[in-house]
């Protein structure tokens, strides 16, 4: 090597977020536009034997972390029988879920017996007008009995995603510290990301982590947490000495691509190594005509090898997907 040179070390490529479906029972605005995406046809979505084989082949390229997502994942019915075969797959240490937790109250149970271990639940508002503004159909009191229901079966962890929304929620972020310290469930604040819109009704939307930090910083100490909890970007603090936490994510104004651990595979069978590029790699064609094993896997590796660890959020258009169809 030329003296002096630097080196990118590129991290190990080892969490693959899940899609299950495209479908959803919210339309958040920054997620989706009003009037939905096209509909996937029963056919085109993967079958979970699939899943679980594409799954199987991925924890032998390195895989050890599958989050199911979507969508939201708990609309397609089975999920749980999903969860049990990935738990069979030897390699896979850790299965998460996100989901906007609607649904939670009549599978949590059942989920955690499956073999999830983590449960993220995004709830922006905790404000009945402003849930339903946000998600355009949803009722505040549905997403709070999905916390309640996962708080109540032991999940390792338990988070609570939210988006933060200039001019929409971002006068909550200490309501979300109290609601989340009372129940012992660490909040993650995340930047509003321009994939699916460029902006949200009433403005741009964006606003940086550090203007949340620094209003938070007003009236709680945050000494950084250390070692990260689960597999993402989430920088973790200390409130107040602990035991609470709290976790910002700052995809935006801060970045994470060079230390992007990810892959993601979409309900359609695409494998996108990056979330802001449109580069997808099909897999689900090679899969349903015979590929064996090997093949996938020299299809996966392709997907890990060429992953970019350079994206700029500020200076990419919105990707030709929809979040809802990526995964998140
Ligand atoms: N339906 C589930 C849910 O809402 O948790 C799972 C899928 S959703 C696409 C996954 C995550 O992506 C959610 O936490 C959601 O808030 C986040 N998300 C979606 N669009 C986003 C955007 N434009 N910027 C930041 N986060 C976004
Ligand atoms: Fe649905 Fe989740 Fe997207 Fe909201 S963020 S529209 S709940 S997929």
């Amino acid at each position: 090597m030329i003296k002096g040179a630097s080196t990118i070390v590129k991290p190990k490529v080892d969490y693959m977020r899940v899609s299950v479906t495209d479908l959803c029972n919210l339309r958040c605005v920054y997620c989706m536009p009003p009037d939905g995406v096209r509909r996937m046809s029963h056919g085109e979505i993967l079958r979970y034997e699939e899943i679980e084989r594409l799954v199987r082949v991925a924890s032998g390229m390195g895989i050890s972390r599958v989050r199911i997502t979507g969508g939201e994942p708990i609309v397609r019915s089975g999920v749980v029988h999903l969860v049990e075969l990935l738990g069979g797959i030897e390699g896979i240490t850790d299965i998460s879920l996100t989901t906007n937790g609607h649904l939670l109250p009549g599978c949590a149970r059942s989920l955690k017996s499956a073999g999830v271990r983590r449960v993220n639940i995004s709830l922006d508002s905790l404000r009945g007008d402003r849930y339903r503004k946000i998600t355009r159909v949803g009722s505040i009191e549905g997403a709070l009995a999905g916390i309640e229901a996962a708080l109540a079966c032991d999940f390792d962890e338990v988070k609570v995603n939210v988006v933060v929304i200039r001019g929409i929620n971002d006068d909550e972020v200490e309501d979300f510290l109290v609601f989340a310290g009372e129940r012992g469930i660490v909040p993650r604040f995340i930047e509003f990301m321009p994939v699916s819109m460029r902006s949200v009704p009433g403005g741009d939307g964006f606003i940086p982590m550090d203007e949340i930090r620094l209003e938070m910083e007003r009236s709680h100490s945050m000494e950084p947490a250390g070692a990260a909890l689960g597999a993402g970007p989430a920088v973790y603090y200390l409130l107040d000495g602990g035991p609470s936490m709290v976790g910002l994510i700052a995809p935006v104004s801060r970045g994470f691509c060079r230390t992007c651990n990810r892959l993601r595979l979409t309900a359609d069978g695409k494998l996108r190594p990056c979330l802001m590029s449109d580069e997808e790699i099909d897999v689900k064609g090679p899969l349903r005509s015979g590929a064996s094993d090997g093949e996938i896997g020299v299809i996966f590796r392709r997907a890990i090898e060429g992953k970019s660890f350079t994206c700029d959020f500020e200076r990419v258009s919105p990707c030709g997907r929809k979040m809802v169809e990526i995964g998140g």
